[in-house]
């Protein structure tokens, strides 16, 4: 059946099903869409959703809004699961889709790993960290606490840092952190900014130097975390771009209006289970990041081998190779076949 057009002439978009009078207006859109087999879909009607947010709110999921599709709703209340959003699910698929808080292990189970050395065959690893205030009124962040995790949830690295500047609030509240640990480190030790730093510089870097890991054969690991720019910048050091993985930052997790959603509402909406209540442990927000991360990772989107989708994000625009006439004689489809996403997609790691 051809799509392309109803019986009025209009031109459907293959993706997102807008419509447009005019074929030069459908080009156009799929300009600035950026379409691709990487943006979620609804399982019921096909149709690509900017983000799991808008997915969810053309399910009707987990009573977010009204539905926006009533009937792929009412598939999708039948047969689907709230928290990965696929439309048809088996039987028994929620109990392994629901997560389970991650238990912070304690202090004397920890194997922490040595320098260089650490993380063993790790690809990617999650970083957190713990801030206290600092300044007159206290909403200076200052790094108090710094967790480092694998793909397995084991924790590679964790200290305490000791303040360089006086902290005028330990915010004990959520850090549970006292004065005392920053001085003798409650069981986990302490160490400098500096110090601490360069053990997760070195842990990222796995052995290659860093201006190395710019290029994208090299072996460091890839930096999963929740706003990652902001403990970066409390580290003192930056990461290459292409090897960050931040859940804040990724546009499928983001909000419709395109601002980061907090970890906190990430975790429960997508693993399912709430984290940072009463006393937060860095680990947590570790395992949430990387779990995450998994999930994205591990969604099910076709791969064109090779073809137009996979080096994609960084040109500014759709279809630099194409004359606008040329490109208004194709169908929609092959128009959306062509389309490529202007951000990298997780599925596309290894
Ligand atoms: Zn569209
Ligand atoms: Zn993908
Ligand atoms: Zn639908
Ligand atoms: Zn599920």
């Amino acid at each position: 059946m051809d799509s392309s057009s109803d019986a009025h002439g209009r031109h459907r978009c293959a993706a997102c099903f807008r419509q447009f009078n005019k074929m030069e207006h459908l080009v156009e859109h799929m300009r600035s869409a950026r379409h691709s087999p990487h943006e979620p879909r609804c399982g019921v009607c096909g149709k690509h959703c900017r983000s799991f947010e808008a997915l969810r709110d053309h399910l009707g999921a987990g009573g977010s809004t009204l539905p926006k599709a009533a009937s792929c709703a009412a598939a999708f209340a039948a047969r689907g699961c709230g928290i990965c959003l696929r439309a048809s699910v088996p039987p028994h698929h929620a109990a392994s889709c629901k997560l389970h808080r991650a238990q912070p292990v304690s202090a004397t189970r920890i194997t922490i790993g040595g320098g260089s050395g650490g993380g063993g065959g790790a690809r990617a690893l999650a970083l957190g960290c713990k801030m206290v205030g600092a300044g007159s009124d206290g909403s200076l962040d200052v790094v108090a606490r710094v967790c480092v995790v694998d793909e397995h949830e084991n924790i590679v690295f964790e200290t305490f840092v000791k303040p360089l500047i006086p902290v005028t609030n330990y915010r004990y509240e959520t850090t549970g952190i006292r004065p005392e640990h920053l001085r003798n480190g409650g069981g986990v030790g302490v160490m400098t900014v500096k110090a601490a730093a360069e053990r997760v510089q070195n842990l990222l870097l796995n052995g290659e130097q860093p201006w190395r890991a710019r290029s994208t054969a090299s072996r460091a690991r890839l930096l999963v975390g929740h706003g990652l720019e902001h403990d970066l910048e409390a580290l003192g050091f930056d990461y290459p771009a292409h090897l960050k993985r931040d859940t804040a930052a990724y546009p499928p997790l983001m909000k419709t209006s395109k601002l980061s959603n907090s970890l906190r509402f990430l975790t429960l909406t997508y693993l399912g289970y709430g984290i940072q209540t009463g006393h937060q442990h860095p680990y947590e927000d570790c395992v949430a990041a990387m779990r995450l991360y998994q999930r994205m990772k591990g969604q099910d989107h076709p791969r064109r081998g090779g073809g137009a989708d996979e080096p994609a994000a960084s040109a500014d625009q759709a279809f630099p190779a194409w004359r606008q006439r040329e490109l208004e004689r194709m169908t929609p489809e092959e128009l959306l076949r062509l389309s490529t996403p202007d951000y990298r997609c997780w599925c596309l790691d290894d």
